[in-house]
This record gives structure tokens, C-alpha cells and sequence, in this order.
């Protein structure tokens, strides 16, 4: 399949390195400079699971997109979510009527920016459970296993999105076709508004977080603030299988892990994707008026750190 993939940090790095090996057509798409020299003069290099793997994959920056030519059979994105539309809006040229967008972003509400960029009957909506890590530019860590969810938005892409799970399998990357992915993608979203969100405020790992007094309130709260929106939207959580569910981490391997946000902003003084979790919910909490105090004030917060830290 001739893929784009819009993003080469360390998980459009990951999709581009397994989905090459598999014999797909990749082509990167990146913002970062830095990142698109270190690709273009060594390769892009990984730890991959303990052994070193070097792909030469093109890769061009959203200026030099007139450059890439065929349009590709599908798209993904792995932006972060902040950076979704700033790069749709500079790769316009390379979406035709028949390209297909898959998006694997953590958060809520991309196919609102989605949409006005892809024709919705080609918008194909997912979560992953792979995990990246980049320690520099053009360098990825890329340890463990994973899988992907993901179905059609409209019921016209379901061909097209049941091709793409063969390529995908045929990559190793244990795609599944789900029935419900808006289920999936807000229930994934309850992890990241209470982990991400608190562990980037209170500088803890997920274990620390779990072992002080207040984490049960704070996250049973938090679920349910989710919860009320989300069935605004359709999606009925069973908020005491997702508490359960983040509740586990807290003694898994997983307990010493710094989130991702906690990742970006505290170490890296990087933006967020605040506005595409917790933000989302309280957004779109205001629009049906719910209230949702707890996510406003962790939306506030890391904003309010992000300023501090002059977070880029
Ligand atoms: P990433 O930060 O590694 O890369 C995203 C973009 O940011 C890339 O264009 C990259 O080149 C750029 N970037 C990275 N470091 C930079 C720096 N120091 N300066 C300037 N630009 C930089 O993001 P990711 O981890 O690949 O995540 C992409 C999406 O996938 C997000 O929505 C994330 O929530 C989601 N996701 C991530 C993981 C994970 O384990 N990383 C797992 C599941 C979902």
C-alpha cells in the first residue's frame, strides 16, 4: 500500500519503520527540522525491542510537499493533536477525493478538524496500545507489543479500512476491526485525562500518584465528568470498569512510567494535548451545559504550567 505518513515522531516513526519492513511504499511528513536532516543523512534509527534497526524512508517537511508527488492510497496521522491542523492545512495538496485518513491520535474530537480537510466516507477513526519513545531526532525507542482498534466513521469505508487491517497485520501490528471505536477512543481518553493530567502537576510517576489518599476520588470524579459528555455523544461508559481499568496501573509494570504529557511538558517544556482531553470535555461540557469543574481546572493548570515552563 502507498502510505503518508503525516508526523515522524515516535509513533508515525514506528507505523513508517514496521509497515516498510512489511514491503509498503512510506513516505514521511514532518515539522521538525532537525528530525527531517537526522532521517535524511543516517536513516531512521531505533532500539527496537534491544536490536538497532536503520530504514531510509523519504521524509519531507510540510513546505516541500509540491515535491511528493503520487497521491498516496492512505494517509495516517501522528501529529500530536495540537499540530493536527496547522499540518492538514499545509499537506492539502497531497488529499485527494479518494485518500484515505486513519487517525491513532490519543484524545477526543480530531474528526471535527478531520472533516473539514477529508471526505468523511474516507475517514477511518482508531486507538493504539503501541507505545514510541523518541530519545533524539531520527532516533526512536521502540520497545514491547501493541495493538490497533479501528473502524470506518461512515459505513462506505468499511472495504477500504478492512485492507488496511490486512496490511497492517501483515506489518505485525495486530490491528482489529472494531464495532464501537468511539467507545474505545473515549474510554482511552478517561486514561489519559486522569493520568496524564495529574501526573504532569504533581511531577509523579503513575505509581506515586496511586498510592496518595486521593486518587480514587480524584479519578472516579474525573471518569465521571467524561462520563456525563460522553453520553451527550452516544457513548455510555461503565465508569466503574473504567476506573478499574486505570486503577490497575497503578501496581503494574506501568507504575514507574512518566506519562507522555508529563514527557512533554515537564521534561521536554513541549505543548500539550490538554485541549483534546480534559479540554474537550469541558468545551464540549459548556456547549451541553454540564458541568465539569475538575477537567477545566487540569485544562487551566497545565495551560497555566505551560506558560510558566514557555513551553514550545
Ligand atoms: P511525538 O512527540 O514523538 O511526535 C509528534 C511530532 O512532534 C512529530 O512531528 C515529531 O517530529 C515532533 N517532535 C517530537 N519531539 C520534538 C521536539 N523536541 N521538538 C520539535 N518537534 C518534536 O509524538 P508521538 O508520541 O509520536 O505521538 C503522536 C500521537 O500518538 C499523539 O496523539 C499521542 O498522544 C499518540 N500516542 C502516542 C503513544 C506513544 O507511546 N508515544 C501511544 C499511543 C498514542
Amino acid at each position: 500500500m502507498k502510505i503518508t505518513i503525516l508526523g515522524a515522531g515516535g509513533m508515525g516513526g514506528r507505523f513508517g519503520m514496521m509497515l516498510h519492513q512489511a514491503g509498503n511504499d512510506i513516505t514521511l511528513v514532518d515539522g521538525w527540522q532537525a528530525n527531517i536532516d537526522a532521517i535524511r543523512q543516517d536513516g531512521l534509527q531505533a532500539d527496537f525491542n534491544g536490536q538497532p534497526v536503520t530504514v531510509k524512508l523519504p521524509i519531507y517537511s510540510p513546505e516541500e510537499i509540491d515535491q511528493i508527488g503520487d497521491h498516496a492510497d492512505l494517509i495516517i496521522a501522528f501529529t500530536k493533536s495540537n499540530q493536527l491542523a496547522t499540518m492538514f492545512e499545509a499537506v492539502k495538496p497531497i488529499i485527494s477525493e479518494n485518500t484515505y485518513v486513519l487517525c491513532l491520535l490519543n484524545g477526543i474530537g480530531h474528526e471535527e478538524i478531520l472533516k473539514n480537510f477529508v471526505n468523511i466516507d474516507h475517514l477511518i477513526l482508531g486507538i493504539t496500545m503501541w507505545t514510541a519513545g523518541m530519545t533524539g531526532p531520527g532516533h526512536l525507542s521502540l520497545l514491547g507489543d501493541g495493538n490497533i482498534e479501528l473502524q470506518n466513521f461512515t459505513p462506505a469505508g468499511k472495504d477500504f479500512t478492512l485492507q488496511v487491517i490486512d496490511t497492517f497485520e501483515k506489518a505485525g501490528l495486530n490491528p482489529a476491526y472494531s464495532e464501537n471505536v468511539k467507545y474505545s477512543i473515549w474510554r482511552k481518553a478517561c486514561v489519559n485525562g486522569t493520568l496524564n493530567g495529574l501526573c504532569s502537576l504533581l511531577e509523579c510517576n503513575i505509581g506515586e500518584l496511586g498510592k496518595t489518599d486521593v486518587a480514587e476520588p480524584m479519578l472516579r470524579t474525573i471518569i465521571h465528568e467524561f462520563a456525563l459528555v460522553a453520553a451527550h455523544e452516544g457513548v455510555n461508559l461503565d465508569e466503574a470498569e473504567v476506573y478499574q481499568h486505570i486503577a490497575a496501573t497503578f501496581t503494574a509494570e506501568i507504575a514507574a512510567h512518566y506519562p507522555s504529557m508529563y514527557q512533554d511538558l515537564v521534561k521536554n517544556h513541549r505543548l500539550t494535548e490538554i485541549d483534546f482531553i480534559n479540554g474537550a470535555v469541558w468545551q464540549k461540557g459548556q456547549n451541553y451545559n454540564i458541568a465539569t469543574p475538575y477537567c477545566a481546572l487540569i485544562t487551566q493548570e497545565i495551560h497555566a504550567k505551560e506558560q510558566i515552563l514557555g513551553a514550545k
